[in-house]
């Protein structure tokens, strides 16, 4: 599930994007200043971000290069004004996309969604030995064959492909599919990672990295 950060000193346009970007599935975080943000995004980690650029405190365009040079997290400046220099200013400090006040919430939404996909959290597709995964239509094939799997398995084995050759501490992976409201259950998590290795044949591939965690390697 990819996580927002809403940077939006107006509650009104604030609460409105939360809203629409939580029914279309996305988790966010709102910060009302730049100050708030940096604490957020220094604790937290996000996939995107919204940023408005007249804020309290410390502006957009600082906010900005904090993001983009310390996290490299996505960002989509939104500003109340349209003028050509403010925009070609964002993008020129690293912005992924710019969209002026007012705004059609439909577009906006359209925008992170296309921004992720270039990130992909981008790619729908991804291929690793005989098996190929497509992460929108959430299929697995191997030599072509469908393998049906549940939706926590496949959870899981979307996060180890989008992370291969990277070792994941089970409680991170634990928290990004099973969410990080339930208890950590490595019982669970075992488990799981065991039915994937048979079902996809991936017995030696996906690595129990000892004390730590797994690993798909490629
Ligand atoms: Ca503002």
């Amino acid at each position: 599930m990819n996580k927002i950060l809403i940077v939006e000193d107006e509650p009104a346009i604030r609460d409105l994007i939360k809203i629409e970007l939580e029914q279309k599935g996305y988790k966010c975080d709102v910060a009302k200043d730049g100050e708030v943000a940096a604490d957020l995004i220094e604790l937290q980690k996000y996939d995107l971000i919204l940023l408005d650029i007249m804020l309290p405190k410390v502006d957009g365009y600082e906010l900005l290069e904090f993001i983009k040079n310390e996290y490299e997290i996505p960002t989509i400046l939104i500003s109340a004004k349209s003028q050509t220099d403010e925009k070609i200013r964002g993008l020129n400090l690293g912005a992924d996309d710019y969209i002026s006040k007012p705004f059609e919430i439909g577009e906006l939404i359209a925008r992170v969604e296309a921004v992720l996909r270039r990130y992909n959290k981008g790619i729908d597709t991804q291929k690793i030995y005989d098996i190929e995964v497509n992460l929108v239509s959430r299929t697995v094939k191997k030599n072509g064959i469908e393998i049906s799997l549940t939706p926590k398995e496949f959870d899981l084995f979307a996060l180890l492909i989008q992370n291969k050759n990277f070792v994941l501490y089970r409680e991170t992976i634990f928290e990004k599919v099973w969410g990080e409201d339930l208890e950590f259950e490595t019982r669970t998590l075992d488990l799981h990672i065991q039915r994937l290795r048979k079902k996809l044949g991936l017995k030696d591939k996906i690595k129990t990295v000892y004390k730590i965690g797994y690993m798909l390697e490629v």
